[in-house]
């Protein structure tokens, strides 16, 4: 069994065969699937289909992109939202300055404040991050060591990483896991495994990020998460660990930082 810890399944490209990419996720031994919203619609959309679906989460959040668009309430809405029993973080939230940095003011702004959400409700959070590693470490180590957690190791997942050695023990050693995705087996990505070896497994997930960033078998095409097994392997094979074992340790990760019986 896996945990996609990271889709999109509520987005367009799925709206013609939602059920079946569930189904055949399920048929893979992708028993897990969280998805994360990125305003306050698709974040109604994620709960929705956890609600339909057994093994389905969703997390609610602003993405840095939407942060500039934000209605007034928007942080009363997210609270309601977050409140609902399938609910299991707030994200995706963080920074992206890699189109422009015209709206960081904004961003940061929404971060903050969706981080002091997080804090309020003990949820863990999915951070994104692009073009502003030191911006967002910085932010959450601050948020961490302001709003100290005496009963709780874990703080969120930074979603996505890619990044050298140091900047991931940063993460980790305030209470960051570590998502990996497909692009793990990009030719593109050679120095990764030799970072991902040198990590604690107790900070290791894997998630699809679907549509985007299918593993190297499906680029150029839409991404889902019946696909994890193809990240799953990869990471097995540069772990010098079998399948089931990496199975095991995100599963058990996940539910750890989740607080779930999985
Ligand atoms: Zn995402």
């Amino acid at each position: 069994m896996l945990i996609d810890c990271h889709a999109h399944l509520y987005l367009k490209e799925f709206n013609n065969d939602q059920h079946q990419v569930i189904q055949s996720a399920k048929n893979a031994g992708v028993s897990y699937i969280l998805n994360a919203g990125i305003d306050i619609a698709s974040s109604a959309k994620s709960i929705e289909i956890s609600d339909n679906y057994s093994g389905m989460f969703a997390s609610v959040g602003i993405h840095p992109h939407s942060a500039h668009k934000v209605a007034p309430g928007f942080i009363e809405e997210l609270h309601v939202l977050a409140s609902t029993p399938k609910v299991v973080a707030i994200g995706e939230i963080g920074l992206d300055y890699h189109w422009t940095t015209k709206h960081r003011p904004e961003q940061l702004k929404i971060l903050n404040q969706q981080l002091e959400l997080a804090q309020q409700l003990q949820l863990p959070v999915i951070i994104h991050c692009r073009n502003a590693e030191e911006e967002a470490v910085k932010t959450l180590e601050s948020w961490v060591s302001s709003n100290p957690l005496p009963n709780h190791k874990w703080r969120g997942i930074r979603h996505c990483f890619s990044g050298d050695y140091d900047t991931a023990m940063r993460y980790i050693d305030m209470g960051f896991m570590l998502s990996f995705g497909g692009y793990i087996g990009y030719p593109s990505s050679r120095k990764l495994p030799q970072v991902i070896c040198s990590l604690p497994h107790e900070a290791l997930l894997i998630e699809t990020d679907c549509p985007y960033m299918p593993p190297q078998k499906y680029r150029g095409k839409r991404n889902e998460p019946a696909y994890l097994v193809h990240t799953a392997s990869t990471l097995a094979e540069i772990m010098g660990k079998t399948y089931e074992e990496i199975a095991g340790i995100t599963i058990a990760n996940a539910a750890e930082l989740f607080n779930l019986d999985l």
